[in-house]
């Protein structure tokens, strides 16, 4: 009996269907008493499970890329319809997270209500006010999805070729949606689907038709697969040509302009970044951090100058100092044949740092492997992580390093240089240990789906970018003036990324402008400073993250520090922060200050 009350109070309380078979006729008053009998607690992670499935059925796309892979066959097509559907979602959700009485919650189990609404908040903020759907046409592409069906290792190849098979229906429908809803778009973004919709093609070859027919699909599948696969291409096809089309036009007739501006921008920052800072405190912040470590950098360069130019006077501006010690410096590095080499070697280095100096409690039983980037990743060269996704918790996590056997001499030089000696450790901090990796072990440690699927990418960035610093402070390297300088350039970097998107959206900086902030203010490349001009006029906000992340949590730290005086220990510090996943900073601060 008892049973069948907490069923039915869940069901009065979500609005699902109870399966129960009795107590239908229970009056509403009954309702407040029955809830007694479920925990808040219990009915939150009820509600959990729910939002999580249904937005998975809501929207498959974001599902498989989360790794969960029921709704794989179903393709959605862009239009009203669907738009509508999605505000239907967040207004069913909303009145069913509005029955959690949230002061009876767990700290952990509010912080996933907070992301779970934050959530919702962003789905209906972009479909109503962002209306990225309008003016940014690289949103419709096919391919990824199909991508990640095709390439997956989660079902064995036949089950996910009939998935391919029948998500493949709607392709048509779904790109003619794409070109009623564009309306007056930016050209970046156009360009951008131009050349993502050709890499698009690549996905329905002959091969993939080919995979189809060596299969084990029934003959008529085979063939209803060839037939869909070449109609697919001829919709991407016919979509580039379109596209094509429009960015003629918008080249000759002008286009909207890819700055969002101040009121966008900072609704966007605060459901993107979730900080307690608005973009412009947070921008302050980050012109009065560059003139910090504009200044240390001068001082550090000052120090070493004789030591790397013994018959060179000092050159006459810090700025020319500095940039002329980079360069000095950067000609110590590996040689390209040992670069992948030199990465699996630092890890247990960094390791037994981290463990000899009580810095983080690290996890002996999730080893990171590093390998050589997979083929089918090798986008550019770099570094990256692959984690285990929190439905997959018992992958491997890997380091995927490229090595630079496809480079020409004079490319990897350049990459070498930035990459260098100390660069390379900073570099392997940041991804590594106990960067991303050790971030990750813990997140998908931590017991909520919530967190691991809509966790905040400020504070898994941010923490990244702290624990480069937390390791130089802690004595890592012991001090070196080298490593010191490089590690600012590579935070100057950061700080400069906040700085660049800020002004783009909200200062309506030129190009001439923003290459001089990097070039000229934080000793970039022209490469590198164009290839961020390009990121930061097809992105908004995102480029902040990184220091956002790392400011939140660096400010943290010392409040805590202050708030703990003699009691103060910086692993306690550091495991502590790290168990509620990869939560917004704000939300760590209130579970850490209250306690
Ligand atoms: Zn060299
Ligand atoms: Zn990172």
């Amino acid at each position: 009996m008892k049973k069948n009350m907490i069923s039915t109070a869940i069901a009065l309380t979500l609005g699902a269907v109870s399966l129960s078979g009795c107590q239908q006729t229970t009056p509403m008053n009954d309702v407040a008493p029955l809830q007694t009998v479920i925990s808040s607690e219990q009915q939150a992670q009820t509600f959990s499970a729910q939002f999580i499935e249904s937005l998975w059925e809501l929207s498959p796309t974001w599902a498989l890329y989360s790794g969960y892979h029921k709704f794989d066959s179903k393709l959605v097509v862009p239009d009203n319809f669907s738009r509508q559907q999605s505000l239907d979602f967040v207004k069913t959700q909303r009145a069913q997270l509005s029955m959690v009485d949230q002061s009876k919650l767990s700290a952990s189990t509010r912080i996933d209500m907070a992301l779970i609404t934050n959530t919702l908040d962003s789905i209906e903020w972009d479909i109503k006010t962002f209306k990225s759907w309008q003016w940014q046409p690289s949103q419709y592409n096919v391919a990824g999805g199909f991508a990640q069906i095709i390439n997956g290792k989660y079902a064995p190849l036949d089950e996910r070729l009939n998935s391919v098979l029948e998500r493949l229906t709607l392709v048509a429908q779904y790109y003619q949606a794409a070109r009623a809803n564009i309306a007056n778009p930016t050209l970046e973004h156009t360009k951008l689907a131009v050349m993502q919709n050709k890499g698009a093609l690549g996905v329905f070859s002959d091969e993939l038709i080919e995979k189809a027919k060596q299969s084990g699909l029934s003959s008529q599948d085979k063939a209803l697969f060839e037939s869909r696969v070449l109609e697919a291409r001829q919709a991407v096809m016919s979509h580039i040509d379109w596209l094509d089309n429009l960015s003629q036009d918008l080249t000759k007739n002008g286009a909207r302009s890819f700055r969002i501006g101040s009121d966008l921008y900072e609704q966007k920052f605060t459901l993107d970044i979730q900080s307690d800072l608005s973009a412009k405190a947070l921008y302050n912040k980050a012109l009065n951090d560059k003139k910090i470590v504009l200044s240390d950098m001068a001082k550090i360069s000052d120090k070493l100058w004789t030591k790397y130019f013994p018959n060179k006077a000092k050159p006459s501006t810090p700025q020319q100092m500095i940039s002329q010690m980079i360069e000095k410096l950067s000609v110590k590095h590996v040689k390209r044949e040992n670069f992948v080499d030199e990465i699996r070697n630092q890890i247990p280095a960094l390791e037994a740092f981290v463990n000899d100096k009580n810095l983080i409690t690290l996890d002996k039983d999730k080893p990171l492997v590093v390998r050589e980037t997979p083929a089918y990743m090798r986008g550019f060269a770099g570094a990256s992580i692959s984690a285990p996704g929190p439905y997959d918790k018992k992958a491997n996590t890997y380091y995927n390093v490229t090595p630079l056997d496809n480079m020409s001499d004079e490319q990897a030089e350049s990459y070498l240089r930035e990459y260098n000696h100390w660069v390379l450790q900073v570099l392997n901090i940041h991804e590594a240990v106990p960067g991303h990796y050790t971030q990750l072990v813990y997140s998908n440690k931590s017991p909520s789906l919530v967190k691991s699927l809509f966790g905040n990418g400020a504070m898994v960035e941010g923490w990244a970018v702290y624990s480069e610093r937390m390791m130089l402070e802690e004595g890592y390297g012991d001090f070196e003036p080298e490593l010191w300088l490089m590690y600012y350039k590579w935070n100057l970097r950061v700080i400069t990324n906040t700085i660049l998107d800020y002004e783009i959206h909200n200062k309506n900086i030129s190009r001439a402008q923003g290459l001089a902030l990097m070039m000229d203010g934080a000793f970039q490349q022209r490469a590198e400073a164009e290839g961020k001009w390009h990121r930061a006029t097809i992105s908004q906000v995102q480029l902040t993250s990184y220091y956002s992340g790392y400011r939140d949590i660096y400010d943290l730290r010392d409040e805590y520090k202050a708030k703990k005086g003699a009691d103060y220990n910086v692993k306690t510090f550091h495991d502590q922060f790290l168990s509620y996943g990869s939560a917004p900073v704000k939300f760590v601060r209130q579970l850490m200050m209250t306690k």
